[in-house]
């Protein structure tokens, strides 16, 4: 089973998938590469952080089982190499999550997000991103939904976080059952 999580940024994301994945520990987190730099406060290993000669090397390479550019950064999952038994999640964007449903078309695409844009940008805010940030990300967020309901993906409302976090882990157990 393959798990592609995509979202707006600041809508929670990272939050509800750490929930989810401290909570079934048969979910495997693919760790994805970035050319961003790390925020103020971020976790060292939030992503493999590189510069752009490296990201393109390892692209060029056939490293990556998805890559996209993001608001002026380069982002891939590498091929995942999970343990076995284990069920691989991807939190990507929305390009990426196109890529990998015409390679996986049986993966289980959620798309998160936020109650309202003015809750998402508070949440931005509250996480400590610039102004500038804020805005950028406000400024996609609603054509990444209208790229996740073409694509697909069943959405989850981030409000309440413990409400979320269960309403995805029904999904996955639903998956878990569907593909045996
Ligand atoms: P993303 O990974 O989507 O960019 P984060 O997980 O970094 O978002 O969350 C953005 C901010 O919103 C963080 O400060 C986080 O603590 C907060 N947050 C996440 N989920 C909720 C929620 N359900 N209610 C209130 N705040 C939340
Ligand atoms: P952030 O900079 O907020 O961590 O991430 C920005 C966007 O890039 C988010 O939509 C996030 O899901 C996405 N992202 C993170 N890792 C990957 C990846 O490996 N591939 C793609 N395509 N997008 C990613």
């Amino acid at each position: 089973m393959l798990v592609v999580i995509s979202g707006p940024g600041g809508v929670g994301k990272g939050t509800v998938v750490a929930r989810l994945l401290g909570r079934d520990p048969r979910l495997w987190l693919s760790r994805s590469w970035t050319t961003r730099s790390r925020r103020p406060g971020e976790a060292a290993d939030a992503y493999v952080f590189v510069d752009r000669p490296a990201f393109e090397a390892h692209a060029a390479a056939g490293g990556f089982l998805e890559w996209a550019e993001f608001q002026g950064n380069l982002y891939g999952t590498p091929t995942p190499e999970a343990p076995p038994g284990l069920d691989v999640v991807l939190e990507i964007d929305v390009q990426g999550a196109e890529q990998v449903l015409r390679r996986f078309p049986d993966a289980l695409f959620v798309f998160i997000d936020a109650p309202s844009r003015a809750v998402q940008a508070e949440r931005l805010r509250g996480r400590g991103d610039p102004e500038a940030k804020v805005m950028q990300r406000l400024a996609v967020a609603e054509a990444e939904a209208v790229a996740a309901r073409r694509l697909g993906a069943v959405s989850v409302v981030n409000d309440d976080l413990d409400a979320a976090v269960a309403a995805l882990e029904a999904l996955v157990a639903d998956e878990r059952a569907r593909s045996g």
